[in-house]
């Protein structure tokens, strides 16, 4: 069946990209491939992308150093010896094991069967003390959701802890870039359009932001979601969580493990820090170590002011030399991840098909990741096909 793919920016990719800064690889934003999604085993080479695994556990900040937690998602009995003993720890240890294993049993589906709430409630509901919330599901879950408040659906909870119990934290060995570029690889290059911005659709109908009228049999907008209210007359808003990413390299790493570090205290700039090229050497230019310093939402600063601030956040976690690491670039992503506030996954799909002639698709209308975006993907793809059949 041909087709032609309309892409506004200069190269596709999306909110999955990876710039060249100076020799290193900096990704739009921190992120990562969970490598149990399953639509992302499904349609993705793992070998040919050389995936790259994080630490399984955790460097929680708080109280003046670092305190490791050892994989809380496979290894619930160890994992929180350090971070929460004495006080509580055998009750928390049984809670996050059931938490485990309610996630981790049954199909996918019937996990999206669970009911809603919110996170935070839910974790409250499961019996989790303050400090385990603060330190450990706040920080951690914060940076995953993009969610201060941690009002997001219990249901994506769920989801992503199943995801880290069942396979490993990772990014491709050249960047998150090639997550994307291996899917285009399978289609013909001619097929996609880029630097063409499409202004309105309607059923059958495609109008370029240069004025061109195209023509189709099937129309589908695989846009962000706050952009396709803007191009569908009548789609509804969808809002958005965003980020702000810092990359900083220096000569001396502050650590040496593929490990993430989650600010365990409720104040401070920075939500969570990662050494990208101590998961995969390649993002770094020769021996310097590539710094990923994740802000959350869109700080009013300007990039000079946020760029203090977090130095001065991170001269208390790794000294003053921190002040000779060398600014890389800031990256401010306001439609990062679509909201999933409770009941906006109950069902967890949204309607992908309007009006015939006319589709929509994209992460907001599965689960806000880059699994729930394939998979809205492919059911377009299903039901196009069925459609013109
Ligand atoms: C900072 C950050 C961290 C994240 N962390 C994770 C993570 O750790 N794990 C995870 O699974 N997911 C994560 N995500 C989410 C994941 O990246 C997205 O869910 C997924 O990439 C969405 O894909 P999509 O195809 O729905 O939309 P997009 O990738 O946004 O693609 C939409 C495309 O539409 C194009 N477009 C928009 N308007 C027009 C127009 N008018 N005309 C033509 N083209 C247009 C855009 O240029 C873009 O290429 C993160 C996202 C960000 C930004």
């Amino acid at each position: 069946m041909p087709f032609k793919i309309l892409e506004a920016d200069d190269q596709i990719g999306g909110r999955v990209q990876t710039d060249v800064v100076d020799g290193f690889l900096l990704d739009r934003g921190f992120q990562v491939l969970l490598s149990a999604y399953p639509e992302c085993r499904r349609m993705l080479d793992y070998e040919a992308l050389k995936l790259r695994r994080f630490y399984l556990g955790a460097l929680i900040w708080f109280k003046g150093k670092f305190h490791r937690i050892t994989d809380p998602w496979r290894q619930p009995f160890s994992a929180l010896k350090t971070v929460f003993s004495p006080i509580g720890t055998l009750n928390e240890k049984i809670r996050i094991s059931r938490l485990r294993r309610k996630t981790t049993s049954g199909t996918l589906d019937s996990l999206f069967e669970h009911p809603e709430t919110s996170t935070l409630l839910a974790i409250k509901e499961m019996g989790f003390s303050d400090g385990m919330i603060n330190r450990f599901f706040k920080p951690f879950f914060d940076g995953i959701f993009l969610d201060r408040s941690l009002e997001t659906s219990s249901r994506m909870l769920e989801f992503t802890f199943r995801m880290f119990s069942t396979g490993d934290t990772v990014i491709p060995e050249q960047g998150m870039g090639q997550i994307p570029k291996q899917l285009a690889s399978h289609i013909p290059s001619d097929a996609i359009q880029t630097q063409t911005a499409v202004r309105t659709v309607k059923p059958h109908i495609v109008e370029l932001s240069c004025g061109e009228v195209l023509r189709a049999n099937a129309v589908v907008v695989a846009t962000e979601g706050h952009r396709s209210t803007k191009l569908i007359d009548g789609f509804p808003e969808v809002n958005g969580r965003s980020a702000t990413c810092l990359y900083f390299a220096t000569d001396k790493s502050p650590v040496s493990e593929p490990v993430l570090i989650i600010n365990g205290e409720n104040q401070g700039v920075i939500n969570n820090l990662c050494v990208p090229s101590a998961v995969s050497p390649t993002y770094s230019a020769g021996n310097s170590a590539l710094i990923s310093v994740t802000v959350l939402g869109n700080p009013d600063q300007d990039n000079k002011v946020l760029e203090e601030l977090v130095r001065e956040h991170l001269s208390e976690w790794f000294g003053l030399d921190v002040q000779y690491w060398q600014h890389l670039r800031t990256y401010r992503i306001q439609h990062a991840l679509p909201q999933v506030h409770p009941l906006a996954l109950t069902p967890p799909q949204r309607p992908i098909k309007l009006e015939t002639g006319l589709y929509v698709c994209g992460d907001h209308r599965d689960t806000p990741s880059v699994h729930g975006a394939m998979v809205s993907g492919r059911r377009i793809a299903e039901v196009v096909v069925k459609d013109l059949r």
